[in-house]
Parts: structure tokens; sequence; C-alpha cells
């Protein structure tokens, strides 16, 4: 789905917020939480206002690089930004691949190849110790400077082989907790997105948002509503 261009200028800087990302799903998924605990803000794609480079995600953690490209989103726009960094952490290879998780076997984006890499890092290793999380850090920041965090979490196993067609990156490996004997990848996308990582942290920011101290909570007069889902 390609998203429409809008010109910055006509935008109100109190009531826009920009997504930093192309990614038309993403830019749904992330309005529809927040818009809970931030009503009256309009939400645009970063994409939509301009062409801007990814910034280098040199952090150690998934919070800072959602911080990374959050803060970059602010530099160039001017506007409240948020963005999310996320990966797979496997407890029996101390927590990889992490922040590597895109580029696991060498290639940005090379889904089949990191699954093949998974596979083979966990040769030998039986079911009790293929436990694993996977992790989204959603950083929403302000141009005043003010970070806001969410966390989410989306615990679960490695399999010995990939199942399913639905979903991205390392799902057809991954078997929630919350779904026994199906992989993330044999989930509709509505059953993924109830239980997945990204859920969990956007819930956990749009609380934050919704407290009292949340700077933008209302800001439009109005009291923020919804239970953030
Ligand atoms: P991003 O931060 O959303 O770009 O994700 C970085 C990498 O983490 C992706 O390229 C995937 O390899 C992995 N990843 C993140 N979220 C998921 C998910 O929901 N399912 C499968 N893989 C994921």
């Amino acid at each position: 789905m390609a998203l429409e261009k809008l010109d910055p200028a006509a935008l109100d800087p109190a009531r826009t917020i920009v997504v930093a990302t192309g990614n038309a799903h993403k830019l749904v998924e992330i309005e529809t939480m927040l818009s809970a605990a931030l009503p009256g803000m309009r939400f645009v794609a970063l994409s939509q206002l301009g062409d801007f480079d990814d910034p280098d995600e040199t952090g150690t953690t998934f919070a800072e690089n959602a911080q990374i490209k959050a803060r970059a989103a602010v530099e160039e726009t001017g506007f409240t930004a948020v963005a999310d960094d996320s990966g797979l952490m496997v407890d029996a290879l101390d927590g990889e691949p992490g922040v590597y998780s895109a580029r696991y076997a060498g290639v940005h984006g090379d889904d089949a190849a990191n699954n093949a890499k998974l596979l083979r890092s966990l040769e030998g290793v039986a079911e009790p110790g293929r436990t694993a999380r996977f992790v989204s850090s959603i950083a929403f920041i302000e141009p005043d400077g003010t970070v806001t965090m969410g966390e989410g979490f989306c615990e679960g196993t490695i399999g010995f082989e990939g199942r399913g067609s639905f979903g991205f990156g390392y799902d057809p490996l991954f078997l929630p907790e919350d779904t026994p004997g199906k992989t993330m990848a044999e989930l509709m996308p509505e059953e993924k997105n109830a239980i997945s990582h990204r859920f969990h942290a956007l819930q956990d920011l749009c609380a934050k948002l919704r407290a009292p101290e949340g700077s933008l909570a209302g800001s439009d007069g109005s009291a923020a509503s919804g239970d953030c889902r």
C-alpha cells in the first residue's frame, strides 16, 4: 500500500505525530493503539513528509536504536516522533541475534538465511533449552526532547523446522507460549497482533502516555479515553 505524500507546512505541529516508518501496516497498528491515549492527534509516516536516509542503528539495545530513529525523525521534521525497534533473543545463544536480528546471517533482511543460521546455531540443543522471546521497544520523543518508552515481550521457544506462511522474519521458527503447538507464522495476522511483542510495547507506551504526567495526554483539551486496545 503506497502512502500519499503530504506537505509538512500544512500540518499542525501541536497535533501531528510522525511515525518513523515507510510501512503502512506499522503506521496503522501504531495509530490504532496510540490514538486511545492521544485523541485528536494525526499520525503520519515519515516517508510521507520527504525522502530521509535511515539513521545508522548504532545502539547496543533495542531501546537505544528506537530512540536513534525517533530522534532523527524529530530533527528532520520538528514534529513529535515515534519509532520502534525489535528482534529475537535466544537464551541458549546468550541473547543473540538481539539487535542484529535483521542481519544475523550477514545480509540485512534475508529472512531465509537468518532462519537457517538460527537452526544451525541451535543444533544439538534439546527442547527445554530452546527458550526465546521477541522484544519490542518503542520510543516516543517530543520536540522539547521529552522521551517516553514502551517495551513489550512475546515469550516462546525455537522449533526444529520452519512452519507456516504468515508473518515475516523468524515467525516460522518461533512457537509462542500463548499459542501452544503453533508457530507465529501459523497464526492469522489478527491472532499474532493480539499477543505480539509490538502489541505489548504499544500497550505499555499507551498506558504511560495516558498517565497524568504524560505531557501530551489530553493536550487537545479532551480527556484521553479508551483502554489502549
Ligand atoms: P524491526 O526492528 O521491526 O525492523 O525488526 C528487526 C528484525 O527482527 C526483523 O528483520 C526480524 O528478523 C526480527 N523481528 C522483529 N519482529 C519480528 C516479528 O514479529 N516476527 C519475526 N521476526 C521479527
